[in-house]
């Protein structure tokens, strides 16, 4: 089937999710086409990560629907999400510390195979995979090593290099860059310019202003569970009303910046 190949886009349409009394997303609409990264701002509380978990299938919305590649994704759970082509990381890491690097990048790309099989598992494409996924970041000279002995950074890039192994469609990215150093951080933004200008949708939410104005093309900033600002980059950033919410923008262009 290649239904699950090809450009993609992420959609959100009217979602609401509440906590309790709380409505952390109140009604959002956004948009995170092919070929381009969106990142999604806002201050502590805004609702960005319960939007994501709505997007990623961890939590369900109350109302309003997930759409991916026109397809209306918004009751299907997160492995169902993954095989049409939806990949996640996470703000807290999650490898298989006792796995070594390659192994936990190898889970990625067999989950891929499995999608492209229809159930049967190429050993040597799944290999491939990996071996293309540590090399995108550097990773081979560590692939052999255990994951829980390797230092943060290193780590983000692992997960990193598991999601795309996948060969997603759309990758959902929360602070990709937290624990990285200047270097890896360079090598990181490289990298996701790059699979954008492949055609991948990219969605990241992200505290750094620096990293945002370098690397997103669209930006949605949310305050209190609403879209308050969406558009391109430097419009966004520069709104008054962004600006008053988030606080960073202005501060972090003084400070001079990546
Ligand atoms: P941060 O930048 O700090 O991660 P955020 O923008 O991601 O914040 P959310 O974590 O989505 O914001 O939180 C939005 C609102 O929903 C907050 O008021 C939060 O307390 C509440 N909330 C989030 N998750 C839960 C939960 N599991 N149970 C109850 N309330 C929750």
């Amino acid at each position: 089937m290649n239904g699950t190949r090809g450009a993609a886009r992420l959609t959100a349409r009217g979602v609401v999710r509440r906590y309790g009394g709380i409505q952390a997303v109140a009604g959002v609409d956004l948009a995170a086409p092919p070929g381009r990264v969106t990142a999604l701002i806002g201050p502590n509380g805004a609702g960005k990560s319960t939007l994501f978990d709505c997007l990623a299938g961890t939590a369900r919305p109350d109302a309003g629907r997930v759409l991916l590649g026109g397809r209306d994704v918004t009751r299907l759970p997160v492995h169902a999400r993954v095989r049409l082509g939806l990949a996640r990381t996470f703000q807290q890491i999650a490898v298989f510390p006792t796995l070594s690097v390659a192994d936990n990048v190898r889970i990625g790309a067999e989950q891929r195979s499995r999608r492209d099989n229809g159930g049967g598992v190429t050993r040597e494409r799944a290999a491939e995979r990996t071996a293309r996924a540590l090399g995108l970041f550097g990773l081979e000279a560590v692939a052999a090593e255990p994951a829980g002995e390797q230092p943060t950074g290193v780590l983000r890039l692992v997960e990193l290099a598991r999601a795309l192994a996948g060969g997603p469609r759309v990758l959902l990215l929360d602070e990709p860059a937290a624990g990285l150093d200047a270097a890896q951080t360079a090598r990181l933004l490289t990298v996701l310019r790059g699979l954008a200008g492949d055609g991948m949708a990219l969605l990241l939410v992200e505290h750094d202003p620096d990293l945002v104005a370098e690397l997103a093309d669209i930006v949605y900033a949310m305050a209190d569970g609403r879209v308050v600002a969406a558009g391109p980059t430097a419009t966004v950033l520069s709104d008054p009303r962004v600006a008053r919410a988030w606080g960073g923008a202005e501060r972090g262009r003084e400070r001079g910046g990546r």
